[in-house]
């Protein structure tokens, strides 16, 4: 069961180092990796969309471990279905861009219809525009940032872990797991990893219970 929502949530700003040139002054959407907490809390974070395993949902549901789903349209255009069950069990379904392009490498004009464009999308097939938007890869310019603002994202989050099937990688050099931290998996199965995302999530879901942290929603401290 996730822990309840901070009485007060964080102020969360752009991680040193991952500022675009105006952050502040523009209010443009923070690009973080860690939420600021003293509580003893990850969030897990799964992208693009690619596998659609009915074990992993059923899974998710009946241990009740939330998570955020951020979602690249060519790859759940072929079954929204399946990421409304997955809504409907109490996940939120966030940006990821139309099409999975390197965001730096397009247009202003490019990259706002890559965003905006997924947005419209995601209202009318789930129901709401989503605040939050990870660009893919974690790729980002100044642009990319002004874009999704005007698209009504507020938040940019990356991540500071990612666990595949086989193993975890880390940003921090100690290589450990920090209150806050945002974990990142895909939506990937046998075609991709010698495992399947139930697999996954046992890869996950041990090393967090085993180091004494919960899992927590990340919206409830945006
Ligand atoms: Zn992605």
């Amino acid at each position: 069961t996730p822990p309840p929502p901070p009485a007060r949530k964080p102020r969360i700003t752009a991680r040193d180092g991952f500022e675009v040139d105006h952050q502040e002054d523009w209010g443009l959407p923070p690009v973080f990796t860690t939420v600021p907490t003293d509580r003893k809390v990850v969030f897990l974070t799964i992208d693009d969309g690619a596998e659609k395993d009915p074990r992993f949902l059923a899974m998710m549901r009946d241990l009740n471990v939330p998570y955020t789903a951020f979602l690249s349209n060519y790859l759940v255009k072929d079954d929204y279905a399946y990421f409304r069950r997955m809504r409907d069990y109490g996940n939120t379904l966030d940006n990821h861009t139309l099409h999975h392009p390197y965001l730096p490498g397009l247009s202003y004009e490019e990259q706002r219809d890559e965003i905006c464009g997924m947005q419209d999308i995601m209202k009318k097939q789930f129901g709401r525009a989503p605040t939050v938007m990870r660009p893919p890869y974690g790729n980002y310019n100044q642009d990319t940032l002004v874009a999704a603002k005007s698209c009504g994202i507020k938040y940019a989050p990356i991540w500071n872990e990612e666990v595949f099937v086989d193993h975890w990688e880390y940003r921090e050099d100690d290589q450990r797991l920090r209150r806050g931290d945002i974990v990142l998996t895909h939506f990937r199965g046998r075609d991709d990893w010698n495992g399947t995302m139930v697999d996954d999530m046992r890869r996950f879901l041990n090393k967090v219970t085993r180091e004494g942290y919960a899992v927590a929603r990340l919206e409830d401290y945006l």
